[in-house]
């Protein structure tokens, strides 16, 4: 089974590490504009070559994991090589602009638009990790327009790598992920922000931080390459979780300011519904 991985990060990467375990014959071929990254994946045996866009024309499957303004400008030359019986499937964190771009090119058949719910704040292939889908939900958006075939043999991947899968149109994925997703990547790089601007000594923020800090803290270790693009293509859905985040934040002050503790206590323990919401779902499958 031949396969082409483009972007051999972390999603292309722990993919190539699963689909290597599931499908002994797996044959795969890593595409990458960063050499040193082709080097690392080779390496740590997660690609079998390193090879570019010619090396597509005999693939069976191809997975297309690269930031999302890359994806939307290489999607349509990528359809436009392949064979006519391949399958294209995407990783992207945004699915409007991606489905867009591919509505009318006479290859969209062999495109399938997913969002595997799954990752950690680490980029490139040394942080890929074996299982990193196990149990994960992946999101499907647009199945009809792809082949019904292709559809059978990606649903068969996704099975075997242990995934549950979630049907969606790309609007309404990029509505509900701007809160479940982008919200607290961004709340979380501006609650880092907002640390080091003030404590310019960074050995006492290490000091003083426990594991709260810590934990709400993590996600600002991600890739800016990677977030950029995701904030840009999701902008309006970005702004209006953001203007309801900002009232919240803003709420919470002007009680303080006021000495309603009765209003704070309350909110809090509204938001402890939260403990409820995600109940039995183990932290590494959120
Ligand atoms: P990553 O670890 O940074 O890997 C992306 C790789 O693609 C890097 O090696 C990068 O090289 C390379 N690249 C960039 N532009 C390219 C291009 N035009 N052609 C070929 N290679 C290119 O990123 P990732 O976390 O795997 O994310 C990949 C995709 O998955 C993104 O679309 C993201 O939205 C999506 N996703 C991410 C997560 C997550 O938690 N990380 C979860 C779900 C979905 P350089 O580093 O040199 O740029």
């Amino acid at each position: 089974m031949k396969i082409g991985i483009i972007g051999i990060g972390l999603i292309g990467g722990s993919l190539a590490r699963d689909l290597k375990k599931v499908y002994a014959e797996a044959y795969i071929t890593g595409i990458d504009t960063s050499e040193a990254h082709l080097e690392t994946a080779l390496k740590l045996g997660i690609i079998d070559a390193k090879g570019d866009e010619s090396s597509l024309k005999d693939a069976e499957i191809i997975i297309l994991s690269i930031p999302v303004d890359a994806a939307v400008n290489v999607l349509p030359g990528i359809l436009d090589t392949v064979q006519d019986e391949a399958l294209i499937i995407d990783a992207g964190s945004t699915k409007t602009l991606i489905c867009a771009t591919v509505k009318t090119h006479p290859k969209r058949r062999n495109f399938l638009a997913c969002h595997p719910i799954a990752g950690t704040e680490f980029s490139g292939p040394s942080a890929a990790i074996e299982g990193l889908f196990e149990g994960k939900t992946n999101i499907i958006c647009e199945v009809e327009k792809t082949a019904f075939k292709l559809q059978e043999k990606a649903l068969e991947i996704f099975q075997k790598l242990g995934m549950r899968i979630r049907y969606m149109n790309p609007e309404a994925h990029d509505k509900h992920i701007a809160y479940v997703s982008h919200l607290s990547h961004i709340s979380s790089f501006m609650l880092g922000k907002t640390v080091i601007e003030k404590e310019k000594n960074e050995r006492d923020i290490f000091d003083m931080a426990g594991s709260g800090f810590e934990s709400t803290v993590r996600l600002a270790k991600s890739s800016p390459a990677m977030w950029t693009p995701i904030f840009d293509q999701n902008k309006e859905n970005v702004i209006e979780t953001l203007e309801e985040y900002i009232q919240n934040l803003e709420s919470f002050k002007q009680k303080l300011k006021e000495d309603d503790l009765e209003g704070l206590y309350k909110d809090m323990q509204d938001t402890n519904k939260i403990k409820e919401i995600l109940k039995g779902i183990p932290l590494n499958k959120l």
